[in-house]
């Protein structure tokens, strides 16, 4: 399954008051999946706070004790992806018995369903088909089913029918926990002062604990030098400035696109099909707030437009937000997606 990451185990999940319920429950799924209540298995949180790594574990081990399971794991933007494509290419039916098939279905960051309605629906039959057979459900999500916006209801109410453990920043004594284990693994040992110290200074995620842990060692390795506390202290502070980078007119593009289900390059054609129309639009007043592009270079970039389309543009968004409801949760869905990456 190259889906599956074996690097990500229950074995290396350290475990805490953060994740305890959510990890256990894991544990019983992998046991005996489709044969508890938690299906589907929901695990929320925040970015960073492990819900890939849990996920990804539970389907290692159900690999690992029934390797005749068929365990697919698919972040739900790939799944997005991938029926866009079979509507394009006419293989929605190969698309959907592929999906009916599994045993298991992992998927990932289900928030990303916002807004793509046709995605959607086939996730929904697809879901019942699953559940209905006894197979087992396994989702994350950046937020509990209850506060998911652009969701159907109805697949909002599938989604609450089993169980919904959240992830939360582990405890200072988790976080070292999962320090320590990161060194052992990498057969580095740092001194304890330095552990603690990351570990009190980076308390909003394990993805930047980890990352920074991974630059002090690597600084360790390379330079063959010992970390102490004053080199740590200085090269952590070096870590958390991580000035954030540019966004590009390709990247708002290729967001809006996913968003909407539209294929990429149809917003640069000359198409008024409504939804590319409206595609297209959003793409300039993002390029126009996000990027310092002049209104000239962003018309040119959206399909050798004049600037006077993109304050057209621009002024149709302002007009939406303010008085469609939907259209600004779209908005401001993007908007967030864009001030992550
Ligand atoms: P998310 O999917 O919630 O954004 P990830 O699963 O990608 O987060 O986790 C980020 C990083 O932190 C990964 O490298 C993961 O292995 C690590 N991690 C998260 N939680 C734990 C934990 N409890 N024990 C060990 N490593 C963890
Ligand atoms: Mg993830």
């Amino acid at each position: 399954d190259p889906q599956l990451n074996s690097n990500y185990t229950f074995d290396n999940y350290i475990e805490g008051d953060c994740n305890r319920l959510a990890r256990s429950a894991g544990y019983a799924v992998a046991a005996k999946p489709g044969g508890t209540s938690f299906n589907p298995l929901m695990i929320y949180g925040g970015v960073g706070l492990g819900k890939t790594h849990l996920a990804q574990a539970i389907g290692n081990e159900i690999k690992r004790n029934m390797p005749d399971k068929l365990v697919i794991y698919v972040s739900c933007e790939k799944f997005c992806q991938q029926f866009v494509d079979s509507l394009k290419n006419n293989t929605i039916n190969d698309f959907v018995n592929f999906y009916q098939a599994m045993d298991v279905i992992i998927m990932d960051d289900v928030h990303n369903f916002a807004g793509k309605e046709k995605t959607q629906d086939i996730f929904f039959h697809i879901f019942n088909h699953l559940h209905q057979s006894g197979k087992q459900v396994i989702l994350s999500s950046d937020k509990p089913p209850k506060d998911l916006a652009g969701l159907e209801e109805r697949l909002l109410s599938r989604f609450k029918w089993g169980l919904s453990a959240d992830l939360q920043i582990p405890d200072l004594e988790t976080r070292i926990a999962i320090l320590r284990k990161k060194m052992y693994a990498d057969g580095i040992e740092l001194p304890a002062e330095v552990v603690e110290y990351v570990a009190h200074n980076i308390d909003n995620n394990v993805r930047e604990l980890e990352g920074a842990m991974v630059s002090l060692l690597a600084q360790s390795t390379l330079n063959k030098k010992d970390i102490d506390l004053a080199l740590a202290k200085q090269m952590l502070k070096n870590f958390i400035k991580n000035t954030s980078k540019e966004i590009s007119m390709e990247y708002i593009q290729k967001l809006v696109c996913e968003y909407f289900e539209v294929p990429v390059d149809m917003v640069k054609s000359q198409t008024r099909k409504r939804e590319i129309v409206q595609a297209r639009q959003i793409s300039m007043y993002l390029s126009k707030s996000h990027t310092k592009s002049s209104l000239k270079t962003i018309g040119a970039f959206f399909g050798g437009r004049d600037h006077s389309t993109v304050i057209y543009a621009c002024q149709t968004v302002e007009d939406l937000i303010d008085t469609d409801k939907k259209f600004k949760g779209y908005v401001y869905d993007i908007q967030k997606k864009l001030k992550m990456s």
